[in-house]
């Protein structure tokens, strides 16, 4: 598909027949998941086992919905931060190593920034540790005695939309380092869309935003404009709607007299960004938990979550101070009696269609995505197979911790895009547009895997 050559044309995806071709000819995947949210933000030295303590805990959770776009630079923040400490000698313990507790976007993110640090200042003795009872997607076929993950597990690593954008998220914002955090990020997540391989699933592409149709959240989404100002040269440059316009293509749902492509501008509050970054969220992970265990480190997949310190401490080597971080998502508050995280619930359907499926007339999904408050459509390429996936979401429920699938919010979802990108311009095709609508919803929720 036609990925990094941007038409300047801006084009609605023909999404009744994207989810034509999920049902007869791919897979469709219901997913719910929490964003674990903590305000602020842990990141740091715990107060009980600070660095002073003989197994220092460093906690790194409650990114909310932004875990994945931050990881890669926080996980060079934490190396950065912890990594001199780990060399230094700490008598009378003869080593020093490290358990990272999680192994999501965070947790395997910081193993391989500390590995490359470490091994960067001759620190190549000391052992890098990964504990976790959910392991990337995948990780049977790597590990072949581990279990994958489901959605009972509450790992939202697995459930992450893939797009790179810190929303959702505590006030990390205030941090002093906030706005190099975000600069940081993008700038290491573009460098793996340019990379051989990953380029292959890490996607530059543009993203249309559509006005929020629900303001009511608590939780302050900051806005992209508002991203922007924190830089001198805009990280997400706007483009000229007026000027590219654009072409809705109306679905397999019309007959052929109705079938028309217009370029009447039905969204006049609608801003176009560049540089939005896209990802296809299990084939990162497994692709870089992978790259963890050719580094040498191990991955241990645990029976279950660790209920207290004791547990972790059974993991202790003797003669040997361990540095713990704590990226457990959630905050693990049981094991460090930390202020655990508040989950914000997101519900995502996805429809997977094989490429060489896609019709040429629809390739030009694969440069945008959509955006209208807490909904969007994402496109995402997988690594390991020629596939597309069509990402619709989603909802933004706070304090929800129930993690059973909802047909009702995800018609609602379905619901929602077919009207913004297929609502007749006319009356006259109301009924039979509802009544195909109704249908394809049904049929998508019936196909879920
Ligand atoms: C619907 C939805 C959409 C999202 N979309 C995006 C998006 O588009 N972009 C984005 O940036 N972010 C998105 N997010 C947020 C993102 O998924 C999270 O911020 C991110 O995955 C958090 O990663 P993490 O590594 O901190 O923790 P997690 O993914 O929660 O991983 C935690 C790890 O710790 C382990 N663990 C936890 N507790 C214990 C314990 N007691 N004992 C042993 N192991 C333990 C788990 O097994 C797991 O391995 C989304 C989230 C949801 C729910």
């Amino acid at each position: 598909m036609a990925s990094n050559t941007k038409t300047s044309r801006i084009h609605l995806p023909d999404l009744f027949r994207l989810a034509e071709l999920a049902i007869n000819h791919g897979e469709v995947e219901a997913l719910t998941g929490q964003r674990h949210f903590s305000e602020p933000v842990a990141l740091g030295w715990d107060k009980t086992r600070p660095l002073s303590s003989r197994n220092p805990v460093f906690h790194a959770y409650g990114f909310g919905g932004a875990g994945l776009t931050l990881a890669p630079a926080i996980a060079e923040e934490i190396s950065h931060t912890i990594c001199p400490e780990i060399l230094q000698p700490s008598p009378p313990h003869k080593h020093n190593d490290v358990i990272i507790l999680g192994a999501g976007y965070i947790g395997i993110f910081t193993a391989l920034a500390l590995r490359k640090d470490l091994d960067n200042r001759e620190g190549q003795d000391i052992t890098i540790r990964v504990l976790a009872s959910s392991l990337p997607r995948g990780c049977s076929t790597v590990l072949p005695e581990t279990s994958e993950p489901s959605l009972a597990d509450n790992f939202p690593s697995q459930i992450a939309g893939g797009f790179v954008l810190p929303l959702h998220i505590g006030h990390l914002k205030d941090h002093k380092h906030w706005p190099k955090i975000v600069l940081r990020t993008q700038e290491i997540w573009e460098q793996m869309s340019k990379s051989p391989t990953l380029n292959r699933t890490v996607k530059d592409v543009r993203a249309l935003v559509f006005p929020d149709p629900d303001s009511s959240h608590s939780i302050k989404k900051p806005k992209v404009e508002d991203l922007n100002r924190l830089f001198h040269t805009p990280l997400y440059p706007e483009m000229n709607v007026a000027e590219l316009g654009y072409t809705q293509c109306l679905g397999s749902n019309y007959n052929k007299s109705e079938k028309q492509t217009c370029e009447v501008f039905h969204f006049p509050d609608m801003t176009c960004f560049d540089s939005f970054i896209q990802v296809d969220t299990s084939s990162v992970l497994l692709y870089s938990m992978e790259e963890v265990l050719q580094k040498n480190m191990t991955i241990t997949q645990l029976s279950c979550p660790l209920e207290s310190y004791t547990e972790l401490t059974e993991h202790f080597q003797p003669d040997t101070r361990t540095f713990v971080i704590n990226a457990s998502g959630c905050g693990a508050s049981t094991v460090f009696g930390c202020q655990p995280s508040i989950p914000i619930r997101g519900d995502l359907m996805v429809l997977k269609v094989p490429l060489n499926l896609i019709p040429a007339d629809l390739q030009h999904i694969d440069q945008y995505s959509y955006w209208a408050g807490s909904h969007y459509v994402f496109i995402r390429h997988e690594l390991y197979r020629p596939w597309i996936h069509i990402v619709l979401g989603g909802s933004c429920i706070e304090n929800d911790s129930d993690l059973t699938l909802r047909p009702k919010e995800l018609s609602e979802i379905l619901n929602f895009w077919f009207d913004l990108f297929h609502i007749p311009p006319g009356s006259s095709a109301i009924d039979s547009y509802s009544k195909k609508k109704a249908l394809l919803i049904k049929q998508v929720l019936d196909n879920c895997q």
